[in-house]
């Protein structure tokens, strides 16, 4: 016979050799062909090799409380705010945490005015005879979160120079 490797149905013809799926007659043409060709018997060798991995895989027993530990480890989680302010967190020394300190407050600033922002696109849009009112509220919330600004920003500066060994 044609070495099974160089055409694709005898390609077919060997693997089902590997699998013993194949009828006797053709296990004694392949076997015979196996003992003289190299490649052949090393093809064998390497698929019997993984069949009896196979065999002898298994998979350890999922044990009783699995669902139950599972959820704990997942309610266990760090929430999404832990995330988010995580840069924002000094390290456990007081100069630096004085000086994260307008860093942490601007972004709690950042977030309310994202959250804000995202609740005034989420309410539902205003009557017609409300539109007066809603422009007059928002240079008003401008005005305030420039205030805010402002306010953190004299703040970080005091902080910068009433820190002993701050640098900058
Ligand atoms: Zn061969």
């Amino acid at each position: 016979m044609n070495c099974p490797l160089e055409t694709r149905e005898n390609a077919q013809l060997l693997l089902d050799y590997c699998t013993r799926k194949l009828e006797p007659e053709s296990v004694a043409t392949l076997e015979r062909h196996i003992a003289i060709c190299g490649a052949c018997r090393e093809f064998a060798r390497s698929q019997r090799a993984v069949w009896e991995a196979l065999d002898a895989w298994q998979t350890a027993p999922v044990s009783a409380d699995f669902d139950s530990r599972l959820y704990r480890r997942i309610e266990g989680q760090v929430s999404w705010w832990d995330v988010l302010l995580r840069p924002f967190r000094p390290p456990f020394s007081t100069a630096t945490m004085w000086r994260s300190l307008p860093a942490a407050a601007a972004a709690c600033l950042l977030l309310m005015a994202g959250v804000l922002l995202e609740h005034r696109a989420v309410a539902p849009a205003p009557a017609p005879n409300d539109m007066a009112q809603v422009d007059s509220v928002q240079p008003e919330q401008v005005e305030r979160t420039l205030d805010a600004m402002e306010m953190l920003n004299e703040f970080s500066h005091h902080v910068r120079t009433d820190s002993p060994d701050s640098k900058l």
